[in-house]
């Protein structure tokens, strides 16, 4: 089935009785040449570049409940790619590229909306360091703009302009970043997979790996074994546990993160802003409902469910900028399960077992990089060798001493 304006048109016109699942339904086949673990976004997108650019046949994605039931389906839709290190920036300018053209390439309306991200900074040497993040984008190829305060107040002259705590001094403004519909986007990869012959088995939970001399031979799951040449990993919250069942133990913690939305208001906030003295992001759906969030719950978890503090401290940086948004209601919050690493940097490598590869450490950062780890994840999985963008997402990167520390913030995944 293919989506085009015609068909939209003719199915409007006749009930809309034409439109069949987006995907198959089938049971595991006995062996596969690749399975990939978990169907988030990044499970999803690996499956999809493993057939369409990599040539692979025999591919399966292992699915412990339905698509979407993760982050994938949790998270606050911001895509950008305004990183600052080496490691890291060329990676995610890899991903704003594929987002672009993301929805003609899986003929799926994912809603890719550039409507632009701007950072705030509220001191002099927090511009400072946001002009040196703009400049390293622009090495990168990646757009990149630095607002005066006048610039900032032309955008959204309702932010608080008078709070002396906390004084707009300017922002850095990404104008190609943006949001994407989340289950849209595991949708369109779902079914982009499943067209080229991959199969989608969902209530299929990996509940073991079965290894022999040193390889992987394929997995247990609660609708039996399944035989596999080679076993990627994509669970991102449930890392650590299902991991574990390889016997590693990884530089991973599983924290909550909450997401907020409120009622549906007049269109108010036409692009992503990020207040930075505090936690606190904030875009409005085509809905119209607020959609923010803030910082970790800050405790091991794996509760896909947060707590009060984490919204009181959400509520408060919210406040601090916006305070118009202390006149809307909240309509629901709800908290997904974060694989925090210790560098807040994710992991794209081979592990010691040989077949067994690892896609993780997204922490609350992962949706924008869906289309990349996808693709990269493919590109380890078919080649066995990392991809030119993610050649520093090693495992071994911390025995190494080579971290990829974004925020400076040390070995503390809470902090990150
Ligand atoms: C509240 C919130 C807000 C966020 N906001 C943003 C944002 O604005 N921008 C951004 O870039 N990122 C954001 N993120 C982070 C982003 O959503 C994640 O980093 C990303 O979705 C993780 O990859 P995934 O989609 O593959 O994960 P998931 O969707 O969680 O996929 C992992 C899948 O593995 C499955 N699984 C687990 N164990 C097993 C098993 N044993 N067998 C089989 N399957 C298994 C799970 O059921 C799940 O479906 C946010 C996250 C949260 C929670």
């Amino acid at each position: 089935m293919q989506f085009n304006g015609l068909r939209l048109l003719w199915e409007g016109l006749t009930g809309h009785k034409g439109w069949g699942p987006l995907w198959r339904d089938p049971d595991p086949k006995p062996e596969y040449d690749i399975l990939v673990v978990g169907g988030g976004g990044h499970g999803l997108a690996t499956a999809y570049y493993l057939a369409s650019i990599f040539g692979q046949a025999r591919v399966a994605v292992l699915e412990k409940g339905w698509l979407g039931s993760g982050n994938i389906g949790r998270n606050t839709t911001i895509i950008r790619s305004n990183y600052l290190l080496p490691g890291n920036e060329p990676f995610y300018e890899f991903s704003m590229k594929l987002w672009e053209g993301l929805e003609q390439e899986f003929n799926f309306n994912a809603m890719v909306s550039q409507r632009g991200i701007l950072n705030l900074c509220h001191s002099d040497g927090q511009r400072d360091a946001f002009r040196r993040r703009g400049n390293a984008m622009l090495l990168a190829g990646a757009d990149a703009e630095l607002l005066d305060r006048d610039g900032v107040r032309a955008m959204y002259p309702y932010l608080n302009f008078a709070n002396a705590r906390f004084p707009i001094k300017g922002g850095l403004l990404q104008r190609r970043a943006g949001t994407a519909r989340h289950d849209g986007v595991a949708w369109g990869y779902a079914r982009g997979a499943d067209r080229k012959g991959v199969d989608i088995i969902q209530n299929c939970e990996v509940t073991g790996f079965r290894i022999d001399g040193g390889a992987v031979r394929g997995v247990e799951t609660t609708r039996g074994y399944i035989g596999a040449k080679k076993v990627g990993v994509a669970v991102a919250g449930s890392t650590g546990r299902v991991m574990a069942h390889a016997g590693m133990r990884l530089p991973i913690e599983s924290h909550v993160l909450q997401a907020f939305v409120s009622e549906g208001l007049k269109p108010i906030i036409d692009g992503v802003i990020t207040f930075g003295a505090g936690h606190f992001y904030v875009s409005q759906s085509d809905k119209g409902g607020l959609v923010f969030g803030g910082d970790i719950d800050g405790y091991n978890s794996y509760a896909q469910r947060g707590n009060l503090p984490a919204v009181e401290d959400v509520a408060e940086c919210g406040m601090a900028i916006l305070p118009a948004l202390g006149r809307a209601r909240l309509l629901r919050s709800w908290g997904g399960t974060t694989d925090m690493s210790m560098d807040g940097s994710p992991i794209i490598d081979a592990t010691p077992v040989q077949g067994l590869y690892l896609n993780a450490g997204w922490c609350y950062g992962g949706f924008k990089a869906t289309p990349a780890s996808g693709y990269a994840f493919a590109h380890l999985l078919a080649t066995g060798r990392p991809h030119d963008t993610a050649t520093a997402f090693r495992l071994d990167r911390f025995a190494r001493g080579c971290p990829i520390d974004e925020n400076g913030a040390g070995a503390q995944p809470n902090l990150h």
